[in-house]
């Protein structure tokens, strides 16, 4: 038997990049994955799951549709009765300086990033509360915690997940839910794709590791927040970024 065995976990902006390697490394360890993204985008994350033997189910949820969500979470409580892990994936960057930016810019990286962790968190906190147990993963960003020019929206996003994660994790630490946040440093994904070499290269010299990582080393340490081994560990944020911010 595998160590996620019977667990039932969501896992947003499942359909490609970290979320997709988050979805199939749950999957792996035994846990019945519900894959969530716009459209029918999830579908093939959880094909691969099936394919490699585990057990996902696909969803087309936009996370900014707090009505979206709630029907969500209710249809998983009817299908599985429980709800055991959530891992809220799902962003966006809208990358501008301030100077420049856009307020639809700013409202649509705070309602993505940020305001949907909170619909997805009040949705799923009932059913983990009476379980008295349960799995919060939000994914940051290491620009959350350093700043980064051309991304005040991003930031402040990201750094705002920070201090609701540990504002939460204080609420539900009785109830035996932990609430952890993961911040990626540069990861190779779709969102970083448009970044030129040069870019690339500077920002790999500001990393003491020397390079990007890979989608796989996020999912690993949301497999371990996710497992009975992080059972005493909350309100915690996990740098997986190669030494990029310390
Ligand atoms: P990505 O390849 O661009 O994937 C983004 C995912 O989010 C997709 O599955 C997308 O699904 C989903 N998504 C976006 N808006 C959504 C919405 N309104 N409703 C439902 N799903 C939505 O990005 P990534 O690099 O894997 O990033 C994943 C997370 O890690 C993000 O929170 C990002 O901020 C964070 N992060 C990334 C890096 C990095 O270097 N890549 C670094 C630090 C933090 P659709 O198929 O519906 O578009």
């Amino acid at each position: 038997m595998s160590e996620l065995t019977g667990r039932i976990a969501i896992v947003t902006g499942a359909s490609r990049g970290i979320g997709r390697a988050i979805a199939e490394r749950l999957g792996a360890s035994g846990a019945t994955v519900v894959c969530v993204a716009r459209g029918e985008n999830a579908a093939v994350t959880a094909a691969a799951i099936s394919a490699a033997g585990g057990t996902a189910e696909a969803h087309g949820v936009d996370v900014t549709d707090p009505a979206g969500v709630e029907a969500l979470v209710s249809g998983v409580l009817e299908r599985h009765g429980r709800i055991d892990i959530l891992v809220s994936n799902a962003g966006i960057a809208r990358d501008q300086l301030m100077l420049r930016m856009k307020r639809a810019d700013w409202d649509e990286v705070i309602a993505t990033n940020l305001t949907a962790s909170f619909t997805w968190c009040q949705a799923v906190l009932k059913p983990m509360i009476r379980q008295r147990a349960g799995r919060i993963v939000a994914i940051s960003s290491v620009v959350g915690q350093m700043g980064n020019a051309g991304q005040a929206n991003y930031a402040a996003s990201k750094a705002g997940l920070i201090g609701f994660c540990k504002a939460l994790a204080r609420e539900v630490a009785s109830r035996n839910v932990t609430v952890n946040v993961v911040a990626p440093g540069l990861i190779a994904t779709d969102m970083t794709r448009a970044i030129t070499d040069n870019a690339k290269a500077d920002w790999s010299g500001q990393i003491p590791m020397g390079r990007m990582g890979a989608p796989e080393d996020i999912a690993a340490a949301v497999r371990f927040l996710a497992s009975d081994e992080a059972s005493y560990i909350t309100g915690q944020v996990l740098a997986v970024n190669g030494g990029m911010y310390m």
